[in-house]
């Protein structure tokens, strides 16, 4: 399999190629040149498969270039009830009839972000082994993606984290996850400042080609292809649960934010995968709803976004959401960086046509918003109803999962964090604290590890220079 870029560059790149890159050389985002189809009897056959022999199948479809013995020990060591909690690593379990929740949270920082990038992890280590290199992954985080990749590169050879959080910003509980981290290749950055002064500093330290190149610097954000493609596996085992036999067909419900997950599950459709709705969730920061109503991408300031109770799908642009306009515009290198180049700085947004528009349905996208009263509506109905403690992000996904169901068609809500992460509006919602895993309970009383910083990006440069291992 080999891969291109969503914009004009037409270079075909293997697997290995893209693995540790962001943005392709144009500024697009890497898509397989065409979506390998799942035949009738592949289908039958994955059935019966454990997580990690799916997980192995599926990537055997877009990876050719690590041998399949390989690939197979990388995957089976990643997938395991000793890091996710149960053999089925995403079960899932009944709410009202005709909806489930699918549990993608039971990894080590509870939220779904877990499921690719333990992956990641495993993969980067390879990769850099096999070419003799080391790299320095320098981040910003608020909670979520930074706990996750710091779970998933802890103790890997040939890679250091760098993580900018804003120092006294985060939950004590997402303090403790990250700064307890004993491992010496994980190093916690607490910035005097706010989360953009953080990500202003990751940008400054990058836009420095030299030093950049010179100190090996990398990323592990959502628009990496194997992030991706690690999450098309869990539309399979959700499918596989829900359903006897491949002539049903699913919708799954995403809580959306840089719509990482549900391009994932575009991905599953493309491939086969009998899907009929892909219902999009977003909380107030309704960028993606309001392109499925009305056709009209209109990336937001930061003074239009919103800090919610959902905070993990506060955005104001979604940076994967490039790939499915790629899809939906035939494929169209040319248009699409013309939307996502020019238009976006010039316009701030863009509209497609209402030709195109007419085609969305095709792809089975539906969308829509949930507001924090809906939240604490929806975490308190599924709580007196059906005894089942949801967090915020699901909460979303569910409140747009029901304005969607249809006869006869199981409907698969992705839970993406557990509520313990959310626990004020837990309590807000309830009265009661949501209940932690056990080997969490005591997480803020261990010690910690991170330095302080003032906002200044030469002073994180120092760091990463005294502290890269050679
Ligand atoms: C990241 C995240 C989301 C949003 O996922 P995208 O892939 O960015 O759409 C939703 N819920 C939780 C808990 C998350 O951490």
């Amino acid at each position: 399999m080999k891969y291109i870029s969503t914009r004009d560059d037409r270079t075909e790149r293997g697997f290995s190629e893209i693995l540790l890159e962001g943005l392709a050389p144009d500024g697009g985002l890497y898509l397989p040149v065409a979506y390998p189809k799942v035949d009738a009897a592949t289908l039958e056959r994955w059935r019966a498969l454990s997580y990690a022999d799916l997980a192995f199948e599926i990537l055997s479809l877009y990876i050719d270039d690590i041998p399949a013995a390989d690939l197979k020990r990388l995957v089976s060591s990643t997938y395991t009830e000793a890091v996710f909690g149960t053999p089925q690593i995403v079960p899932i379990r009944a709410l009202e009839p005709g909806v489930w929740l699918e549990a993608l949270s039971n990894g080590p920082t509870l939220a779904f972000k877990d499921m690719a990038m333990q992956l990641l992890g495993a993969l980067f280590e390879y990769e850099l082994a096999r070419r003799g290199q080391t790299l320095n992954i320098l981040g910003a985080t608020s909670g979520d993606t930074g706990s996750a990749a710091e779970y998933a590169m802890r103790g890997k050879r040939g890679v250091n984290v760098f993580m900018l959080s804003p120092h006294g910003r985060m939950s004590p509980f997402q303090q403790a996850q990250m700064f307890s981290l004993q491992d010496a290749n994980i190093h916690n950055i607490a910035v005097e400042g706010v989360f953009d002064d953080c990500q202003d500093i990751v940008k400054a330290v990058s836009a420095d080609l030299e030093f950049k190149r010179n100190y090996r610097i990398g990323t592990v954000n959502s628009i990496n292809w194997a992030r991706m493609l690690a999450q098309v596996v869990y539309y399979f085992a959700g499918y596989f649960q829900a359903t006897a036999h491949n002539a049903q067909k699913v919708s799954f419900a995403v809580p959306s934010g840089n719509f990482g997950n549900i391009c994932a599950g575009h991905v599953a459709r493309m491939m086969g995968l009998p899907i009929e709705r892909l219902v999009l969730a977003t909380n107030e920061n309704d960028v993606l709803d309001e392109f499925f109503r009305t056709g009209t991408y209109r990336v937001r300031r930061s003074a239009e976004t919103f800090e919610t109770s959902s905070p993990s799908m506060d955005i104001s642009k979604a940076s994967n959401f490039e790939r499915f306009v790629f899809d939906l515009l035939g494929r169209d290198g040319a248009r699409t960086a013309e939307l996502f180049g020019p238009a976006l700085a010039r316009d701030g947004g863009f509209s497609i046509t209402a030709e195109e528009r007419a085609r969305i349905g095709s792809f089975g996208f539906v969308s829509g918003r949930s507001t924090h009263a809906d939240r604490l509506a929806t975490i308190r109905d599924a709580w007196a109803r059906f005894g089942t403690l949801i967090d915020t992000h699901t909460a979303d996904g569910l409140k747009v999962a029901r304005e969607h169901l249809q006869p006869g068609v199981p409907m698969l809500v992705l839970e993406t964090a557990l509520p313990a992460k959310f626990a004020a509006t837990i309590h807000e919602a309830l009265g009661r604290e949501p209940e932690r895993p056990a080997a969490l309970r005591d997480i803020e009383s261990l010690p910690k590890r991170f330095t302080v910083m003032p906002v200044d990006a030469s002073r994180v440069k120092d760091y990463i220079v005294q502290h890269v291992t050679a």
